[in-house]
């Protein structure tokens, strides 16, 4: 089968006073219908970047420099504005990090969905647009009545499934949710992450989870992807990054999750991440890994695709050491 999401070659820089900062290096990866893929990192490692990209939404002194994302057959790239603001929530949906406290505090939960819905199919009869609404508050678990609510009226979580709820409305290829569990307590965390996992085989859609949780997010993906500075730097199932990580950063990142004796507190790995202004030569993960040789300093590494598949950024794959 063909893959739903292919993103080539993506790059993204912000011009700032203080110089060039290479937000997005390069970035390509795949995903199938029904697909749920994990995006890991520090910080400033450009997961929240690439979200936007892919929406098409970077801001200035941001700019897409180059690359494609391809959705069910479709550059967005190619699409003209008002192409692009057609396959937002149609063929791309996004929730943003804290989406849940951008609801409208006047405005009932049904008429926000109301008018997303209209944006899109401004001839569908109201019925029919009504009884859209209530399905996808439906297939998140939310009663009907929530409709008639205000997001006062509601819990974090339940603010959270209407979020993606609205995400769903259109019954797009690809959900992109960024961090949607932070600021839940864990158990709400887990029942979204349950919902999302419901809605997505529901609709069949790719899922991109952005997050920085691991562990969470491992029991719900089926692939991880890592990214340093702005380029992905291994992409491999879930099963093989949490048995064989590849990446020297993957592996730190891995041996840094909590066990069961350290009361889950994540350690974090030993250095700080580069800023994106000054990024050092070479592989930019060199000042912190553990196994850098003369190269890493030297020369950028390129992606690699392994026999098995998975996907690697580093020297000690490609034969340069
Ligand atoms: Fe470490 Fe070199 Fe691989 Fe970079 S390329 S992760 S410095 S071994
Ligand atoms: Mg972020």
């Amino acid at each position: 089968a063909d893959p739903v999401l292919t993103v080539r070659n993506l790059e993204v820089t912000y011009y700032t006073d203080s110089g060039r900062a290479k937000a997005l290096d390069d970035v390509s990866f795949t995903l199938n219908a029904g697909e749920k893929l994990g995006m890991v990192g520090e910080s400033g490692s450009g997961k929240s970047t690439l979200a936007l990209a892919m929406m098409r939404m970077i801001k200035p002194p941001g700019r897409i420099e180059g690359g494609a994302v391809v959705v069910g057959g479709a550059d967005l790239m190619a699409l003209d504005a008002e192409g692009m603001r057609k396959a937002r929530l149609s063929r791309i949906a996004y929730i943003p990090q804290g989406a849940m406290n951008s609801l409208n505090p006047v405005m009932r939960i049904g008429a926000q969905m109301v008018d997303a819905v209209r944006s899109h199919l401004p001839s569908e009869p109201k019925a029919a647009v009504e009884a859209r609404c209530k399905r996808a508050l439906q297939s998140v678990d939310l009663d009907a009545g929530v409709f008639r609510m205000y997001a006062h009226e509601l819990s974090g979580g339940m603010k959270q499934r209407v979020c993606i709820a609205i995400g769903i409305l259109l019954d797009p290829y690809v959900i992109i949710a960024d961090e949607p569990t932070s600021a839940l307590d864990v158990v709400t965390q887990r029942q979204v992450m349950e919902t999302i996992d419901n809605v997505q085989k529901a609709i069949n859609a790719a899922v991109i989870l952005i997050g920085h949780d691991m562990g969470l997010m491992a029991q719900f993906v089926d692939k991880v992807a890592v990214m340093y500075a702005g380029r992905l730097v291994e992409v491999s199932t879930v099963r093989e990054m949490f048995t064989d990580p590849k990446h020297p950063y993957s592996q730190a990142l891995i041996s840094s999750l909590p066990s069961l004796d350290n009361k889950g507190v994540f350690q974090g790995i030993p250095g700080l991440a580069p800023s994106l202004l000054r990024l050092p030569s070479g592989c930019a993960f060199h000042p912190r890994c553990d196994k850098a040789m003369g190269v890493c300093s030297t020369l950028r590494p390129e992606s690699l695709t392994l026999a098995s598949g998975r996907r690697v950024t580093c020297h000690l794959y490609d034969g340069a050491a």
